[in-house]
């Protein structure tokens, strides 16, 4: 898989890079990073996580044949992003949209150098991964006991006993695992969010051997001010190369927010192609940041992603005449 040519950054891209923070590729930053190794591999200064398939159609209303899904992920492979969330093994009955996870997870071409993780809720779940011949996973939680609640009808503690001896399986087997924060920056039922229960709770998503802990704005509510602060506290005990941050668009400003945190040394981002997710908190609002928005904004910075945006582009366009709201984007 190839990503883009070595080239020496312009005069205006060195700015743009000092102002955000880089010295050389993939290095520290004026505020953040403590690792003495490179944060990212090579040619890749910011690593784009794609959450399209699952986030993304999951909160879509339309139903999308399995075979567009398919296509879907096989196009994005042809982006070389180097994660691609796939699809979800939570119960079919709450998901229905995602029903159909074996047989997508099992139809699509995985390509050298992209990981494939699957959302998996718990012991079943995880059956239905393996069934599947998935290598790598992502687990979810919450911030906030009202969110866990009313997602997944149980405490944190409940959310960390089912997917607790999952994650201790996935690691014998030597999968990568992630590990997700929702809600992180404002809760649908309680407004504003502890912070120290975001770090305590990324705390054990790490003890429990995630690879990287994501932060998701599940309500897009972040702002500079809560990233800064939320972001500022997390990575007192998450190494920030293992920190992702996951923001909606809901109110314009999750282009903002992730500048905000570069400038603190996360760089790992989730998008969907296509602002593919619209929030059930707030009907018609925009989804997930847009994987072309996101990558866009990585290169007029002068950052690397390691990715095609026309292939993201071509991407979008698989499914677009399945999803009502990307054909109205063309309209
Ligand atoms: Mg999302």
């Amino acid at each position: 898989m190839t990503v883009h040519p070595e080239r020496s950054p312009r005069n205006s891209e060195r700015r743009a890079r000092r102002a955000i923070g880089f010295t050389q590729t993939g290095g520290k930053s004026k505020e953040g990073a403590t690792s003495k190794e490179p944060l990212l591999p090579p040619k890749r200064d910011v690593s784009v996580v794609e959450v399209g398939p699952r986030d993304g159609l999951q909160n879509e209303a339309s139903s999308i044949p399995t075979s567009v899904k398919i296509a879907f992920v096989n196009a994005l492979s042809a982006s070389a992003l180097p994660v691609i969330e796939v699809t979800s093994f939570v119960n079919p009955k709450a998901v229905p949209q995602l029903s159909d996870a074996i047989e997508v997870m099992t139809g699509i071409q995985r390509v050298k150098g992209t990981r494939y993780p699957v959302l998996v809720p718990n012991q079943r779940g995880f059956d239905r991964a393996l069934e599947a011949k998935a290598d790598a996973i992502a687990l979810f939680t919450s911030a906030t006991e009202a969110f866990a609640q009313a997602n997944v009808g149980t405490s944190i503690d409940g959310t960390f006993e089912r997917f607790g001896p999952v994650a201790a399986d996935a690691r014998r087997r030597g999968f990568w695992v992630r590990g997700y924060v929702s809600v992180a920056f404002g809760c649908p039922y309680l407004g504003p969010v502890d912070i120290s229960a975001v770090v305590s709770v990324a705390e054990r998503l790490l003890e429990l051997g995630c690879d990287e802990v994501c932060l998701a704005d599940t309500i897009g509510t972040a702002t500079q001010e809560s990233v800064t602060s939320t972001v500022q506290a997390t990575r007192e005990s998450i190494p920030i190369d293992q920190l992702a941050l996951h923001f909606h668009d809901t109110s314009g400003s999750a282009l903002a927010n992730v500048e905000r945190a570069l400038e603190l040394g996360v760089r790992t981002f989730d998008s969907a192609a296509g602002g593919l997710g619209g929030c059930p908190f707030a009907p018609g609002a925009p989804g997930n940041l847009a994987t072309e928005q996101l990558i866009g904004r990585m290169e007029l910075l002068g950052l690397r992603t390691g990715t095609h945006l026309d292939a993201v582009k071509a991407a979008v366009d698989v499914v677009r005449p399945f999803v009502p709201r990307l054909r109205r984007l063309t309209a």
